[in-house]
């Protein structure tokens, strides 16, 4: 079983999937926890440097990255765990690069899906939790953090709007393999809400 967490910046993916893996695990699942870009050795090298250039990499070496970081990610970490049998409970994949490098540094949302699907060989989870929330509640809730929104002057209200546009869209493009949830709702409440989906399917 193979769950995606998925949603703006601030939207409580880190909180939920860790919630999510704790509950599971307490039940007995053997779970692997991971997460994009970064889950892997390789990809933490990767997570350096698209973080740390930020607007400053060309868009489309930008998805490349993310995708190249996906790849190893895949065939590394993910695969191998549900060969083994266990729960992956994974903080971002594919919906993000749709979402980031499509709708947000606009290039074509297809085309970076497609590029993501050869780097996993079309690997999809079963199941991807969409926390959707206004971004400027995300950034009100990144200020109380004392957690950065707009790491870079580039990333203004605007591009954030286009990435919860851009995954509302995709959850309604696929309604099977996304449960959307009101991410401004308090978090044990999400974590009921996601516990009663993710439940049939153990
Ligand atoms: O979710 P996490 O905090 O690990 O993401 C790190 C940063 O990378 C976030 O600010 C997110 O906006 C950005 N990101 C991105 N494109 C992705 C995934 C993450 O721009 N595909
Ligand atoms: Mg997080």
């Amino acid at each position: 079983l193979w769950i995606t967490f998925e949603g703006g910046d601030g939207s409580g993916k880190t909180t939920q999937s860790e919630l999510l893996s704790t509950w599971l695990g307490s039940g007995g699942r053997s779970v692997r926890h991971t997460r994009e870009p970064g889950g892997s050795e390789v990809g933490r090298l990767i997570r350096d440097i698209v973080l740390h250039h930020r607007g400053d990499i060309a868009p489309r070496a930008e998805a490349l990255l993310y995708a190249a970081d996906r790849a190893h990610h895949v065939a590394t970490v993910v695969r191998p765990a549900l060969a083994r049998g266990e729960v992956v409970i994974q903080d971002r994949y594919l919906d993000s690069s749709v979402a980031y490098q499509g709708a947000g540094r606009v290039l074509d949302g297809a085309e970076v899906r497609d590029l993501s699907l050869w780097a996993t060989e079309g690997a999809l989870p079963d199941l991807t939790v969409l926390l959707d929330l206004d971004p400027a509640a995300a950034r009100l809730r990144l200020d109380a953090d004392d957690k950065p929104f707009d790491r870079l002057e580039t990333e203004k209200e605007e591009f954030h709007t286009r990435v919860r546009e851009a995954y509302l869209a995709l959850a309604d493009a696929e309604p099977e393999r996304f449960l959307v949830v009101d991410a401004a709702l308090p978090a044990h409440e999400i974590a009921a809400q996601i516990r009663d989906r993710v439940e049939p399917l153990l």
